[in-house]
Parts: structure tokens; sequence; C-alpha cells
């Protein structure tokens, strides 16, 4: 069984699972249409890292000039609770064991590159350490309302990404309702919620900063990957 501390809290996620194109400032960023119905893709496991771990460039993106941009995008993600098949918006809460924040690493010129030949996002999303959760999961009891928390990140203390969760497309429960019409969710499981605007790059030596209001902030140096 895979094991993730973070913060105080163990859980044993099965999977990784994200949206995409769930703000409307990042989806005119990014020149994509706005979608009618959640648009989610999976990350891996091997990508996961908690608070003030390092994350890893890869020199695969690193030394190669069609690939050399990596961005990062804050997003509020939540944990599941407990099993979850065909549930309906009204019970969602009743699934989630808390908030936590979640950093969506991307290798951004080749996931633009792969689109354009209809290749799926799955290599541009999934190298090590691409995936940053932390500092604690905050329990529902403790936020109430996930959808108006002020969400942030500073990348050597320069502000890049500012927003507020209240500003997501599809909301919480409408998300895990549509999710669990494909999948079936487990405890430990980790949705993450998509990023608003500001997305831009980061290189070695950088250090990021997210944080999201009342869950707290996580702090993570970028560094090249060792030979
Ligand atoms: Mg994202």
């Amino acid at each position: 069984m895979f094991n993730m501390k973070v913060g105080n809290s163990t859980i044993h996620p099965t999977k990784i699972i994200c949206l995409g194109r769930n703000y409307l400032d990042h989806i005119q960023e990014t020149k994509a249409p706005i979608p009618t119905e959640p648009v989610f893709f999976a990350k891996t496991l091997n990508t996961l890292v908690t608070n003030n771990d390092p994350i890893i460039y890869p020199k695969l993106l690193y030394e190669n000039p069609n690939y050399n941009r990596v961005d990062h995008e804050v997003e509020l993600a939540f944990i599941i609770f407990q099993p979850c098949k065909n549930i309906s918006a009204v019970k969602a809460y009743d699934y989630i064991r808390g908030y936590t924040i979640f950093l969506d690493i991307t290798a951004r010129k080749m996931q633009i590159s792969d689109r354009n030949i209809k290749l799926p996002w799955y290599r541009s999303k999934n190298f090590d350490s691409f995936s940053a959760i932390g500092p604690e999961i905050v329990s529902c009891h403790e936020i109430e309302n996930p959808h108006n928390l002020k969400i942030q990140l500073k990348v050597n203390g320069e502000l890049r990404q500012f927003s507020n969760t209240k500003h997501m497309l599809f909301k919480i429960p409408e998300i895990l309702e549509y999710l669990s019409k494909f999948i079936t969710l487990k405890a430990g499981d980790i949705v993450a919620t998509g990023t608003p605007s500001g997305v831009s790059p980061i290189k070695p030596g950088d250090i990021i900063e997210a944080s999201i209001e009342k869950i707290g902030t996580i702090k993570h140096e970028v560094i090249l990957e060792s030979d």
C-alpha cells in the first residue's frame, strides 16, 4: 500500500485526479475553449512530494529547447474520506476528509506539443516530484465553505498567482458527482480542482511558496535533476 505523510496525517492514495480548465481566467490565458463539463486527467503516485521537499527539474526537459518550460499551478485539493461511486452532489461533503494545497507542476512545452499532435497530457504531468501537497490536511469541520478561500503562489517572493476558490467553474459537489459516475474513488485519493491564471515558468534555484487561506503554505526549492 502506498503511504504518504502529509503534516500530521498519513494517507494511502490510490490515485490523483486533476481538473483542467476550471478557472475562467486560466482558460483565457491558455486560449482553450470553455468546457461544458469537467475536464479531468490523472497523475501518477510517483509525482507526490510534500512540504519542503525539492521539486526536481528533469534534465530531459532542461537540455531540450523544445521542452524547456516547466510551469507552476497552485490548486485546492480535497482528500477522499470513504469509497464513493455514483454519489449525488448533495451528499458530496460526506465523502471528503479534508482539504490541502496541491501544486500541479507541468512540463508546458511538452504538454502543448503533445496536445498539438493529439497525444494525452500523460508525459508532461507525471515526472517525479511534479505533485506537491501539504502542509496539512485540514478537515471539513475547519473549512465549512471551500469555495471562498484566497489562493496564491509566489516565486522568489514575487506574487505570480492570486485568486479565490469562488471562481471555480465546477464546484466540488458537482465535481465529485461527475467523477464518481466514472470511477470509484477510495479513502486517501486526491482530487485537485484546477488552477487560476498566472501560471508561469520555474527554473532550478527558484523557491516556490503556495498558500491557501485556512490551510497554510507549502515551500519548495526547484533543483536540477542530478546525474
Ligand atoms: Mg492543473
